[in-house]
């Protein structure tokens, strides 16, 4: 249960995390006292500088022991993205191709598609039915010598499903050693190692946000490795080295340092511990939901992510239903831009229509009790069994699909239109 809020719970940890008090507690010296400008000469800025500076190593520790210049600062993971794609465009100019995969963030995915319409090259890989991706179709689209960079996210945002991101590095080292390989490590920060000297070594390019892992929102890091070629996105002051101009956010850089310590120190015990309440969500939520499905299953899923799909029924109606009730998760559509469009996410998984639009993400976060996972567990299928009453695809007399509904249940989404 978040602290702040003791009435609401809160399963959308995916999207953002409350600012833990131990974070809270580390910034607001620089809230209050300690505003002065880290670049300012005067013993008084002092403090300032030097908690960047202690910050910039805290991060590097994070990363796996990276050196201190590998680690900017930067506003959001948004940012951390634009910068290296297009500083990597723009540092490049003779390499013309990028590969992707077809269920990245819009931070990335909307970047790739502006470049395409710009005249890039870019091949989107697909992923299948679990949401994995294939290393072999990275091994077909890599071209030595023309291939620019490759980005594929650590964890996907929606299902949780991981990617085997340092497999598909060295795999594209070893098809040509001077593509960069970039990873959104937005939904892994936090929760999975990032060792940029160890398992990641061959990741050039990593990028997260602080308010995924209980610092605020308006910070975020980029880990550029030494030698990785990129122009700076941000130009104008100094710096960070001159790589990313604009001064530098004191408070929310000393608040990221301290949530990536917060993170370290308890994280196998608060990992086990959320493990075990959505393992709990996601059997008490099968157990109780006739033609329900999980989004991911068979793929390595990140412990934390339950992303579920009740055939029949909108993802939006269950979100209001269970706003009723106080619970906050999120569903697969694109509901914050107006519009009912299923995720590309789902789409590219080929999620039959019928489970497109039911979708909803239960992600949890290490606030959450065992009493509020219950507590869900108890309403949620009474929400499924009366929005799917008032479902055309359903008949509320024989309490079951309609039968030319239950036969569109296995079929790809293209299928049915
Ligand atoms: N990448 C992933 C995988 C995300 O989940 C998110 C946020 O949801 C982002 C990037 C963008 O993060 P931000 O909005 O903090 O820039």
């Amino acid at each position: 249960m978040n602290p702040e809020s003791p009435s609401t719970i809160y399963l959308d940890n995916n999207a953002t995390t409350a600012v833990a008090p131990e974070v809270l507690e580390a910034m607001l010296p620089f809230l209050t006292t300690e505003y002065f400008n880290p670049s300012s000469v005067y013993e008084r800025a002092k403090p300032a500088a030097q908690a960047v500076r202690r910050a910039r190593e805290t991060v590097a520790a994070f990363l796996g022991g990276a050196a201190l210049e590998e680690v900017l600062f930067t506003s959001c993971a948004t940012e951390s993205v634009n910068a290296t794609l297009h500083g990597a465009v723009r540092a490049n100019p003779g390499r013309r191709h990028l590969v992707t995969t077809a269920v990245e963030h819009p931070a990335v995915y909307e970047v790739a598609k502006d470049l395409a319409r710009g005249g890039f090259d870019v091949e989107f890989l697909p992923v299948d039915r679990a949401g994995r991706c294939d290393p072999r179709t990275l091994a077909r689209a890599l071209r030595p010598g023309e291939t620019l960079l490759v980005a594929v996210m650590h964890a996907n945002n929606e299902t949780g499903v991981v990617f085997p991101v340092a497999d598909l590095a060295r795999l594209t080292k070893e098809t040509d050693p001077s593509i960069l390989f970039f990873t959104d490590a937005t939904q892994t920060a936090g929760k999975v190692p990032l060792d940029m000297n160890g398992a990641l070594r061959e990741v050039d390019l990593l990028a997260f946000s602080g308010h995924k892992l209980y610092a605020p929102k308006g910070v975020g890091v980029l880990f550029a490795r030494r030698g990785a070629r990129l122009r700076p996105f941000l130009v104008g002051g100094h710096q960070e080295s001159g790589r990313r101009a604009g001064t530098e956010n004191v408070p929310y850089i000393a608040g990221l340092a301290r949530a990536c310590r917060l993170a370290q120190e308890d994280h196998d015990a608060v990992e086990a511990r959320i493990r075990r309440l959505r393992d709990r969500l996601e059997t008490g939520l099968r157990a109780a939901i006739p033609f329900v499905e999980v989004n991911g299953e068979g793929a390595e899923r990140l412990p934390n992510t339950l992303n579920l799909s009740a055939h029949f029924i909108e993802g939006e109606g269950m979100l209001y239903e269970l706003n009723d009730h106080g619970i906050c998760a999120s569903s697969g559509s694109a509901c914050t831009s107006g519009s009912l469009e299923p995720s590309h996410v789902l789409r590219a998984m080929r999620v039959p229509f019928t489970a497109m639009h039911g979708s909803i993400r239960f992600s949890l976060g290490r606030y959450n009790t065992e009493a509020e996972i219950e507590r869900v567990i108890e309403v949620f299928p009474g929400i499924v069994a009366s929005l799917r009453r008032l479902s055309p695809y359903w008949d509320p007399a024989q309490n079951r699909p309609r039968p030319e509904a239950e036969a569109m249940m296995h079929a790809p989404p293209d299928a049915v239109g």
